[in-house]
């Protein structure tokens, strides 16, 4: 089946093969003469597809045993409330603000806690990471917040910060709703981590939430129940009824993503090797033209969301449609940021990259 290349910023793009595999199982999953969406989510049969989804991602991620895996609800911006309300205890929280992702985690902390603002890339319009080590971590914070991929400005942490190095007890906390499983985490270095399915996991509606076991249990009184970390930990992520069908989705992409090697490596580490080759060949494009332009400092370009622009922002619409004809979906740029964002996940195979440098290029000769 030939499908166009589809560079949304998410929902995003799934694994054809596993749209087929649901497809094929859409009303009766493994001879149980029910689909997937109307199992009892504590009846043994979504109870299994539950446990190997688990089981998938923590053996992908090499999470340790001391993390908790929980599936939620509420999406990443959920998460800005959720992690306050378990973690901050009211007190101080630190958050380096290096896009719009960021910047709405501080704002939202500011309901449950006082937030201080660590660090900002704001002075150059999120075109840089400011250094660990110029942050102004505050004594005593209960957490440092950072989003390790800035969806809209095309940022990425190319590696974790130690915060103990820079002098701070604080657990880390890392939205990596954009970039999960596209590369490993050094969890030495975590205390949470989130992220919303719908970038790289599988549909909207399942939030993957991994916690250090050690700080679960010191949720405000306020927390509603089905958000206490503890809570939905203890219940094995059923106090309240999960989103059971993302969760199925989700579970098909990790089963996908095992099944991906390239040269010696395999799983994420493979993802990671065709991230890499993916970012290069389109950065390496973007840096020798004069018609388009990333403008993201090299340190810390994303390897899932490349912003572009072209040279003449009048040609954008020419551009937007053409691409379109041409099988290449969903390249509008944020509005906050303008021009145009090719998002390429681990579902985006490297010829969908290459088919959009062929249509750039063919694009810019029809403008001469
Ligand atoms: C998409 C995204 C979110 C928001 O997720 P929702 O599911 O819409 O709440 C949060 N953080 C990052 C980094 C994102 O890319």
């Amino acid at each position: 089946m030939n499908r166009p290349f589809n560079f949304s910023a998410g929902p995003a793009a799934m694994p054809l093969e596993v749209l087929q595999q649901a497809a094929a199982e859409m009303t009766d999953w493994n001879g149980s003469g029910m689909s997937v969406m109307e199992m009892s989510h504590r009846g043994k049969e979504f109870i299994s597809i539950y446990e190997q989804a688990e089981a998938d991602v923590r053996e992908l991620l090499a999470v340790p045993a001391h993390f908790k895996i929980l599936f939620m609800q509420g999406g990443g911006l959920a998460e800005n409330a959720i992690v306050p309300l378990n973690l901050s205890r009211g007190e101080t929280v630190d958050v380096v603000v290096t896009g719009s992702w960021s910047e709405k985690s501080y704002k939202e902390a500011g309901k449950y806690c006082t937030p201080h603002l660590a660090a900002t890339g704001a002075d150059s319009h999120f075109t840089t990471l400011p250094a660990p080590a110029q942050w102004q971590l505050s004594k005593g914070a209960q957490y440092v917040h950072i989003c390790t991929n800035e969806t809209i400005h095309g940022v990425e942490f190319q590696s974790l910060p130690d915060l103990k190095a820079l002098g701070s007890d604080a657990p880390l906390v890392i939205d990596f709703s954009s970039h999960v499983l596209s590369r490993s985490i050094d969890w030495s270095k975590v205390g949470v981590a989130f992220g919303g399915a719908q970038k790289n996991i599988g549909p909207a509606g399942v939030t993957l939430v991994i916690v250090r076991e050690d700080l679960l249990g010191h949720a405000l009184k306020v927390c509603p129940s089905a958000f206490d970390y503890k809570t939905v930990a203890d219940h094995g992520s059923m106090y309240n009824t999960p989103p059971t069908y993302s969760i199925y989705m989700a579970g098909l992409t990790f089963q996908w993503l095992k099944r991906q090697k390239e040269g010696q490596w395999s799983g994420v580490a493979a993802m990671a090797q065709r991230n890499i080759a993916k970012a290069k060949l389109l950065y390496d494009f973007l840096d020798n033209s004069s018609f388009y332009s990333n403008k993201v400092a090299h340190d810390c370009r994303s390897r899932m969301n490349v912003p572009f622009f072209l040279a003449d922002a009048s040609r954008n619409d020419a551009f937007l449609a053409g691409a379109k004809e041409a099988g290449l979906l969903q390249l509008k740029g944020h509005k906050s940021v303008g021009g145009m964002r090719a998002s390429i996940y681990n579902a985006m195979p490297i010829e969908g990259v290459q088919a959009l440098l062929n249509y750039m290029q063919a694009f810019e000769r029809t403008q001469a």
